[in-house]
């Protein structure tokens, strides 16, 4: 597990309390919007700011309209 993003200062603001969250996430994608379950990022309550790391990415990426768009085909 090192090579999880490890974060301790936010980098928008410089707070130390962001935190890491699990949540689902509303997206939207070309005015559709989709939830991703369970996403876990970094979280600033001071400015707001959320954080990615490469898992979450993929996580989101696999959830969305786009990445289901070829299976959507098949369907019709
Ligand atoms: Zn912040």
């Amino acid at each position: 597990m090192n090579n999880k993003l490890q974060i301790t200062i936010c980098p928008t603001c410089g707070s130390d309390k962001i935190r890491r969250v699990v949540r689902d996430i509303t997206r939207s994608y070309k005015g559709q919007t989709y939830i991703v379950p369970k996403v876990e990022f970094y979280d600033c309550p001071n400015c707001g700011e959320k954080v990615y790391d490469r898992e979450a990415m993929l996580k989101i990426e696999a959830n969305s309209p786009a990445y289901h768009k070829a299976d959507a085909l098949v369907d019709a």
